[in-house]
Parts: structure tokens; sequence; C-alpha cells
């Protein structure tokens, strides 16, 4: 092959992951009347997928409206992600039948948040069961074991890393009970206590950070606290695997 025509098939690989023409197209909800530290977080995220979506060829739109979560709308979206917030209950039905109908989720941190004043019963079975038990205090960097390294939103990641400051959630019952739900990534236990109070303990033995409900194309990651999150390569590699495997049809 002469080198003119390798550099040709490099300009059409360049032209990103998804080939064809229309590029699948994301939406992020995101709010700004939240904590201020999900407020940085949303305001990184943004950046991050606009350059995602430049190096792979998809298009991101962002929204601070739940309206936008209305059937006629999702239809033109191949993924929906909730950055910093949970869709008021006129809006959650359409989110239901987009996620049955073969659409796309993925969410962040307070986007799993519930607890016993929660009612909507199908997103708690959706996430997998789990209920909010703490959260530790302070914000803390923390270790994270790589559960499941064979799947496409974990390849080329480490056994382990360490994960930046981030406020962790645990869950109960974890999701990991529930045998629809795979995890991928999970805190090391070998860390606990982990913060001063709000501490994730013994009480919590098994705190899943990352998983997926195998009846759907979804993730959910409870990274999205502070204006560190997008500060590690290796956890960067994360997202970016877990967004294009998000937007791939399979
Ligand atoms: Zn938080």
């Amino acid at each position: 092959m002469s080198k003119y025509l390798s550099l040709l098939v490099l300009l059409l690989l360049g032209t990103g992951s998804f080939g064809q023409a229309p590029p699948p197209k994301v939406l992020l909800f995101y709010s700004l009347n939240v904590e201020a530290d999900h407020v940085l977080f949303a305001t990184d995220a943004l950046r991050f997928f606009a350059e995602q979506a430049d190096k792979h060829g998809f298009r991101v739109e962002a929204t601070s409206n739940w309206i936008e979560m209305n059937d006629e709308n999702l239809k033109q979206y191949s993924l929906v992600v909730w950055l910093n917030s949970i869709p008021p209950s006129a809006q959650q039905s359409a989110f239901e039948r987009y996620m049955q109908n073969g659409g796309a989720w993925l969410g962040f941190h307070v986007a799993a948040y519930n607890d016993s004043n929660s009612r909507w019963t199908w997103f708690k079975q959706f996430i997998g069961g789990g209920a909010f038990g703490v959260n530790n205090w302070p914000t803390l960097p923390a270790k994270l074991i790589v559960d499941d390294t064979e799947s496409p939103v974990t390849s080329g990641m480490p056994k382990s890393y360490l994960s930046p400051t981030n406020e962790w959630y645990s869950w109960r019952p974890s999701p990991r009970l529930d045998k629809n739900i795979r995890v991928l990534l999970t805190l090391d236990p070998a860390q606990y206590p982990l913060g001063i109070k709000g501490l994730i303990t013994e009480k919590d033995p098994d705190v899943p950070v990352v998983w997926t409900n195998t009846k759907f194309k979804m993730l959910y990651m409870n990274m999205g606290h502070g204006d560190k999150i997008f500060t590690s390569p290796t956890q960067n590699m994360l997202f970016e695997n877990g967004i294009l495997w998000l937007l791939r049809k399979d």
C-alpha cells in the first residue's frame, strides 16, 4: 500500500466510529438548581461529552428542561444521559417506554438516588432494587475493583485503580443480588471505613459502583460529585468505553 493510500485510509477512519450518516445523537439532562458539587460535575461532563462527540462522530445536545423527555422528542436520540438529577413524575412513563423500545441510558451519581419516599417502582427495579444507604464524608478518592474485565465497558482497564475524589453511595440491598444486574466495578472493602462521618463500613459489605441491568441497554455509574471526576485517564477510558457501548446497536 502506498503511503498516500494509507493516509487516505486513516482519514476515512478519522470520520468517526459510526461511519454512515446520520450520526447518533445523545441527549444530556443536567440541572443547575442542585448541590454545587453536582453542578461542577455536570459542567465538566458537558465538556467531556463534547470532546467524545468530536472524537467519535456522534452528536450531543444538552438540556435542563425535563419536558424534553417526552415520547416524540426521545425518538431522535440513541442515548439519554442524566448527569445530576432525576425526572419529575410527569416525565417518567415516557422514559420507561423509551427504554422498553430499545433506548439507551447512562446515569451518574444522584441519577439512581431513591429512598423510602420514592414512588417510581419501575425505576427502582430498573437500577437493581437498591435504595440509597449512606454516603461517605468528606468526599474521597477510592480504590475500585474491576469485577468484570470481559465487558466492552471495562476493556483495557487494570484490575483495580484509584478513582478520583467522589462522594460514594452505598445501596441497600446491593444491586448485585438482583439476577438481572451485572456489576462491573465495586468499591474495594479493604479501605473501609471510608470517610469520617457518613461512613461506609462493614455494614455495607458490597458497594457496587458501576453496573448494568442486562434487560436494558443501560449503565449506572456512581461517579458524579465535584470537579475531579474527569482527572483520571483510566476512569475516562471507562466513561468513553461506556458511551460507545451504549451507542452501539447490538
Ligand atoms: Zn454528591
